[in-house]
């Protein structure tokens, strides 16, 4: 969750980008969209988008392009209501971008990179001519933004709300446990001492581009503890909690027997060196 702006105090989701591809595609592709955006629905989404894509039909055409972004999201919606057995009422609309053009667009005034947000009903992706790994774990991530908006808005903190956005987008390409790099970065974090308290993770407005992506990454690393402690049903089970008491720190105890307090000293205790 982040506000756009003090002045705008618009609520929206980030994902940033942890490669450093962004500025190698932006160079590769200077040509943008032409604001002419095509329409596709399927069950649960229409898809708008303006990606400078050469041909309509064909494997690399608009038509194919279309299709495979709405079957991810389809997969995304799948995968929320099988293991949280929560989904997002109606259709939602995503808007995929051309790179160039959402980066004049949107990726002005944030101190990190966006490759997609979710605000107002609303899913606004960085796209590019392929649907490859990071535009899938894109659709993912901000899907799970819009089924936490559905169904308990503003109850859930930051941390909460990307973590569960990290674990589904990781969770959607096969990954189901946090890797050994990901470890190594949070390992090195808190020993340098720049571990970014929960506390100060009720939103995720003012990160600088260093500690966003710490800031993420711990915030998926509550989620990857909660899930090994009781898996896939136990996290269920506590998410639930969280929309009918609002309030998290109620339902961690009920459910998992700690404080939000005690789930991150767990996690910086076991990852610490
Ligand atoms: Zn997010």
């Amino acid at each position: 969750m982040l506000e756009m702006n003090s002045r705008s105090q618009l609520w929206i989701c980030l994902l940033i980008l942890f490669l450093s591809t962004v500025s190698t595609q932006i160079h590769a592709r200077p040509k943008g969209g032409d604001g002419d955006f095509t329409k596709r629905d399927s069950p649960h989404f229409t898809v708008y988008q303006d990606v400078d894509l050469d041909h309509y039909s064909g494997k690399d055409g608009i038509r194919a392009f279309e299709r495979s972004v709405l079957d991810h999201l389809e997969d995304a919606y799948k995968n929320t209501y099988k293991i949280l057995s929560l989904r997002a009422g109606g259709k939602i609309p995503v808007e995929i971008y051309d790179p160039a053009v959402f980066d004049k667009q949107f990726n002005r005034g944030f101190n990190y990179t966006a490759v997609g947000f979710y605000h107002n009903r609303r899913i606004r992706v960085r796209g590019d001519k392929k649907v490859d790994i990071h535009m899938i774990q894109t659709l993912h991530h901000e899907y799970v933004h819009a089924v936490v908006d559905a169904v308990a808005p503003g109850v859930f903190p930051g941390w909460l709300n990307e973590g569960l956005a990290e674990w589904f987008e990781r969770y959607a390409v096969g990954r189901k446990r946090m890797h050994g790099g990901e470890a190594n970065y949070l390992r090195l974090a808190i020993m340098q001492k720049r571990w970014v308290p929960l506390s100060s993770l009720t939103t995720f407005s003012n990160l600088s581009n260093d500690n966003a992506g710490l800031a993420y990454l711990e915030s998926y690393a509550m989620i990857d503890y909660l899930v090994r402690k009781k898996g896939e049903r136990g996290l269920r089970d506590f998410i639930r909690e969280v929309i009918r008491t609002k309030n998290v720190d109620k339902s961690l105890k009920r459910k998992y027997k700690l404080s939000i307090a005690e789930l991150e000293q767990a996690v910086i205790a076991e990852n610490s060196p």
